[in-house]
């Protein structure tokens, strides 16, 4: 079986974006690329989390081609290979339907530095324009926003996040959402206060060598 510590990875963090509420049931999707390999570890389209088996994950080419895997990978596999494809510097890519997040999404509206663990995407976690999910067209459009931030809204869709490892890229999920409903709540009383671009400059150079990230 290629690629098992991937695949682990795949059904651990599987379990914990429901453990974190971040998704129920079999929502969202993960991506791990082992670089060395040339290959993909993706989730399975429509399987549970809980039940979900390291032998159930779908090992990939970049192009697509599946190598392993008798289920159909996700099918948001277009964005997911999109990304790894175009981001040299990641290597996984967690996408959800986070109920704070997704709710700024469908506001259409960018994430603000409301909060400077906004840090953990860039200055701000922009939008990506509405497509129909699964298609070239939603890839397409979350190519354009991303650019070299970690994460971006997907309007009237949800988020996705990517990360040099699958942990970074699911604290990142984790983050946002914790923003997200900041941003929603402060929204409610009045106008927040936004974070200039030179401190959010700041609080990225000290990202860097925080704790134990890697
Ligand atoms: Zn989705």
């Amino acid at each position: 079986m290629r690629l098992k510590l991937e695949r682990e990875l795949i059904v651990e963090y599987g379990r914990k974006l429901i453990s974190s509420n971040l998704t129920t049931g079999s929502g969202g999707n993960l991506s791990i690329i082992n670089r060395a390999e040339n290959l993909i570890a993706i989730k399975p389209s429509g399987v549970d989390y809980l039940i979900m088996k390291p032998e159930d994950v779908v090992i990939v080419t970049p192009e697509g081609k599946i190598v392993e895997g008798t289920l159909t990978p996700s099918s948001e596999i277009r964005f997911h290979l999109a990304l790894l494809n175009y981001r040299s510097d990641i290597t996984s890519v967690v996408h959800t339907h986070q109920v704070y997040a997704t709710t700024i999404a469908c506001m259409n509206w960018e994430l603000p530095a409301v909060h400077y663990l906004v840090g953990f995407a860039g200055n701000k976690v922009p939008l990506a324009k509405y497509a129909t999910f699964g298609t070239q067209a939603l890839s397409d459009n979350i190519l354009a926003a991303i650019g070299n931030y970690n994460a971006c809204l997907m309007a009237n869709h949800g988020i996705v996040t990517v990360g040099a490892n699958i942990g970074a890229a699911f604290a990142t999920a984790e983050e946002l959402e914790l923003v997200s409903r900041l941003y929603y709540q402060a929204k409610c009383i009045g106008e927040p206060v936004i974070l200039s671009d030179d401190e959010m400059a700041i609080i990225g150079e000290k990202f860097k060598t925080y704790g134990q990230r890697k």
